[in-house]
């Protein structure tokens, strides 16, 4: 299980069995891209994506959606146009609805959906036509028209996308279809929104708005998508309103000098852990793959690089959506990430961290993570709610795994986007830590997250059920489980225990020559029983019958072995042993 999370971007053409092999593979978060994606799509991928990991326990999974967000866009043509170098182009603002309809005469004239785009440049203010494709300058502004020369040769699509580097655009953050957008993934309950081209806190403040207005209760968490100018300048301020950012590399490559994106890429990661927020490094991480079966050396580098920067997730794109190797995309940059976490060295960077203005949670997070690397704690064990214990434990990058429980689905899932951690569903069990604590504990030995003598931490927060409480650390070590009981036939054994809860269970499990575990045994069970090695059961029910098992079948049986199934996981190796009156794991 590696720390650094995988998003996948994934079309509406995919199906079931792909998903189930991409999450076989590594992937955490599923992308759904809605600048390419209707509802009704978008409603079907989420609908197999919830039903396939529903039938994966023990493996969460995010979706995320993510929006459109304002563009930039010329029209005026619905042919492709041929550019040579040097060229000259016009480009005017059109502010009427009809402008995708508009077809101008002269090839070389354009209109945009930016507002009074001569006032926003200067002469010599570099363009970018087609995602930076084609470039050029200002030469000329005329009366709300803008005349740009071209550099170099190419062609200029129907509604392509313009840029103008470094320079606030001024649209509008939220259009009808960003907001129809973010209602169907809060009303279809996805764990995440991806919002493009945040560019200040109010953005997010706005969307938070609609999230109240259409469902007060609703959990979902946002991201901010980092891709403009405006957004880097105001970067703090987005991290601390956000539930976690996206360093959208596409579009920051072409609204900023290209050459500084592995500088902000960096900056971006390191404030987000700073501030206890997920980050995801976004777009080109293995591009090449679209096409063929092995990484190029520079894009393995990039994403071994941003895990050293210790990114919270990196991303797939294309790679995913309509690559020929999705699958094999994501193995390969699961092994990748799997080589960066084995060299990293955690503990140095947990000795460099600066522990000063730490909130209550924080406190609590940074002394279990230093009293594990003390005791040799092989894992972490958080008890949360909401999910933020977990997360600030997440913030300080441990090296070893934080198995997280917990009771709400949703958090369950949002989790799988965190850095480190392994998010599991368990029952609620109301106010009971110590019930809660036994569970997770034998979900950790049957899982074989642990073994038999593995000092763990546990966080949590008592009362248990109460949010923003936590304030326990607590060290246990994994210990031999041995119940008592009352022997009903002598003997000795040892094999692997099998839970036996039903007559289904007796009929397709494996019980031949192991000991079996029956929390009530039914006199119908009887004549599947004449083959195991041992009997165990948690009551004092039927006993002539066992007793006529016994005696018949010369089969060591041990009853009244009161919560046996909690202690000693279904599969773990046991002993039955009369002579101690008690069923032991081994
Ligand atoms: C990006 O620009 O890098 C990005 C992830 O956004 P999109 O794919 O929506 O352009």
């Amino acid at each position: 299980m590696n720390k650094t999370k995988i998003v996948c971007t994934l079309n509406s053409h995919q199906d079931a069995e792909l998903f189930d092999q991409l999450i076989e593979a590594g992937m955490d978060v599923a992308r759904l891209n809605f600048s390419h994606m209707s509802h009704k799509d978008g409603i079907k991928i989420a609908n197999i994506l919830k039903e396939v990991r529903k039938r994966r326990t023990n493996r969460a999974l995010a979706i995320m959606l993510d929006t459109k967000g304002p563009e930039v866009r010329i029209f005026g043509h619905q042919h492709n146009i041929d550019i040579t170098k040097d060229d000259e182009i016009k480009i005017r603002s059109y502010l009427e609805a009809d402008i995708y309809d508009q077809i101008l005469e002269a090839d070389n004239e354009f209109i945009t959906n930016l507002p009074a785009i001569e006032e926003k440049v200067e002469i010599g203010q570099k363009i970018l036509l087609m995602d930076g494709l084609l470039e050029g300058s200002v030469i000329a502004k005329d009366d709300g028209c803008i005349r740009v020369k071209i550099r170099n040769s190419g062609e200029i699509r129907p509604k392509g996308h313009l840029t103008i580097p470094n320079i606030n655009y001024d649209l509008p953050f939220i259009s009808d279809k960003d907001k129809a957008d973010i209602e169907l993934a809060i009303r279809n309950e996805f764990e995440y929104i991806a919002l493009s081209f945040v560019s200040k806190k109010k953005d997010i403040d706005d969307v938070r708005k609609i999230i109240a207005k259409t469902d007060s209760n609703s959990e979902i968490k946002l991201i901010a998508k980092i891709e403009n100018k405006q957004a880097v300048d105001n970067l703090q301020d987005i991290i601390n309103a956000s539930d976690g950012v996206m360093v959208a590399r596409g579009d920051l490559g072409v609204e900023l000098d290209i050459e500084a994106v592995p500088i902000i890429q960096k900056r971006i990661i390191k404030q987000c852990y700073l501030s206890g927020k997920p980050v995801i490094t976004a777009t080109q991480m293995l591009e090449s793959m679209i096409k063929n079966p092995v990484p190029t050396r520079a894009e393995t580098s990039d994403v071994a690089n941003a895990c050293y920067d210790l990114t919270s997730a990196v991303m797939l794109s294309g790679e995913t959506a309509i690559g020929h190797y999705p699958k094999l995309v994501v193995e390969t940059m699961n092994r990748i990430i799997g080589k960066v976490e084995a060299s990293f060295q955690y503990d140095d960077f947990f000795a460099g961290l600066v522990k000063e203005r730490l909130d209550r949670t924080s406190i609590i997070a940074y002394n279990a993570i230093s009293t594990a690397y003390q005791c040799n704690a092989k894992a972490l064990m958080v008890f949360t709610l909401s999910g933020y214990s977990a997360r600030m434990i997440s913030k300080l990058r441990p090296g070893i795994p934080i198995y997280v429980f917990t009771p709400i689905e949703s958090v369950y899932n949002q989790l799988a986007l965190n850095w480190g951690i392994n998010p599991y569903l368990i029952e609620h069990v109301g106010t009971d830590f110590e019930r809660m604590v036994a569970r997770a504990m034998k979900l950790a030995r049957s899982e074989k997250l642990l073994e038999q003598g593995d000092a763990v931490i546990i966080v949590a927060g008592l009362p248990m059920g109460k949010h923003g409480t936590t304030n326990i650390i607590r060290l246990e070590n994994v210990e031999k489980a041995s119940v008592e009981g009352k022997v009903l036939h002598e003997g000795t054994v040892a094999a692997p225990i099998i839970h036996i809860n039903s007559i289904e269970d007796l009929k397709n499990r494996e019980i031949n020559n192991k000991i079996i575990l029956l929390k009530n045994f039914d006199n119908s069970f009887l004549e599947y029983l004449k083959s195991v090695a041992g009997i165990v059961t948690e009551n004092e029910e039927n006993i002539d019958i066992l007793q006529y098992l016994a005696d018949r079948y010369d089969i060591p049986i041990l009853i009244n072995a009161k919560l046996a199934s909690s202690k000693i996981p279904d599969g773990t190796s046991a002993e039955l042993d009369s002579e101690n009156k008690c069923i032991r794991d081994i």
